[in-house]
């Protein structure tokens, strides 16, 4: 799908000229942006500190703020005292995380967002019917752990490439359906879908599409303006799915890519004298550290700077009722 580019400013100079695409939609996602808005409503409901398991978002930028107003990050929840709050992080947690807070009758708010929610019940419901779980993603990764723990040991296989399914072995391949992390790679969970379906072709697919909305936008935005980019660099944390993702598909299609933290991050050298440079975010990156990187770039060439718009997004997700209806009272 074509973008529409809407020139932001042209300043002049004697600098180097240089394009900046940026791409749309980038950055904040509405499960991001929620859990965000969690931890912010636990602050201001129970006052500080109130803990958050794991890194609530995978960037650090966030992470950092959220710090400097009273959040305390932790990796177990034992680490959490018994009269604080502690927030569940955006990617989901195991069932037995709320079952031990629950144990230990801690306050506990649960910012997983929406659309894992959804990947977690469509689990249980098919190990209900007694099938074989094959998940497709990344090993470690917070949302697989937190997907596993849905589902009894066992029952769930994880899938990481073609070559995984092709070295599948398992006691039972009648009943089997398969689910996807939601923040994968378009084209190569396509591959592994394929894969799937040529060699168990009764397998069980979801209803609908586990990768994100967001997921899918960003990586379609990169895929527009890439064609016409001579590099890309991709604002993320380099643990964020997502954001290694984006930076996959600029790579592909043959445009040298740069997963960057931040503006200092730029690696001059190797960005050289292009005409056209792309930029996106991830969907735990704030816009502030896309603004700071196009900032870095104007101290060296003269930017001529214009936004991709490729995909409207109006999701919203609603907040847990408990933090809410506690504001407005
Ligand atoms: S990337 Fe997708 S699944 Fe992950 S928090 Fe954002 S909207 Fe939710």
């Amino acid at each position: 799908m074509p973008y529409m580019a809407c020139t932001v400013s042209e300043p002049k100079s004697s600098l180097p000229l240089l394009k900046v695409l940026i791409a749309a939609p980038r950055g904040f996602c509405a499960g991001v942006d929620r859990a965000i808005q969690i931890v912010e409503l636990a602050l201001e409901r129970f006052g500080a500190p109130v803990y958050v398991r794991h890194e609530i978002v995978h960037n650090r930028f966030v992470v950092e703020r959220l710090r400097s107003l009273g959040a305390i990050f932790v990796d177990e929840l034992d680490e959490v005292p018994d009269d604080r709050p502690v927030v569940f992080s955006a990617h989901g947690v195991p069932k037995s995380v709320p079952a031990a807070a629950q144990a230990r009758n801690l306050t506990y708010v649960d910012a997983t967002c929406p659309l894992v929610s959804k990947v977690h019940r469509q689990a249980e419901r098919l190990i209900e019917e007694g099938r074989h779980i094959l998940f497709i993603g990344h090993a470690g990764h917070p949302e697989v752990i937190g997907t596993f723990g849905q589902v009894p040991e066992g029952s769930i296989t994880l899938v990481e490439t073609v070559g995984d399914v092709e070295q599948l072995q398992l006691a039972d391949s009648a009943n089997l359906a398969f689910l996807t992390q939601t923040t994968l790679s378009v084209d190569d969970t396509m591959a592994i879908v394929e894969a799937l379906k040529r060699r168990f072709p009764s397998i069980r697919a979801p209803r609908s599409e586990d990768i994100c909305y967001a997921t899918s936008n960003r990586q379609a935005a990169v895929k527009a303006i890439a064609p016409e980019c001579d590099r890309m660099l991709v604002i993320g944390a380099p643990n964020s799915s997502n954001s290694l993702r984006l930076a996959e598909v600029a790579e592909r299609i043959g445009v040298p890519a740069r997963l960057i933290e931040h503006a200092a991050d730029i690696d001059w050298q190797w960005l050289g004298e292009p005409k056209t440079v792309g930029i996106t975010a991830g969907a735990s990156a704030p816009e502030v550290l896309v603004r700071e990187v196009v900032d870095a770039l104007r101290t060296r060439f003269d930017v001529r700077e214009e936004v991709a718009d490729h995909i409207a997004e109006r999701m919203i997700f609603k907040l847990p009722r408990e933090l809410v209806s506690e504001r407005a009272a």
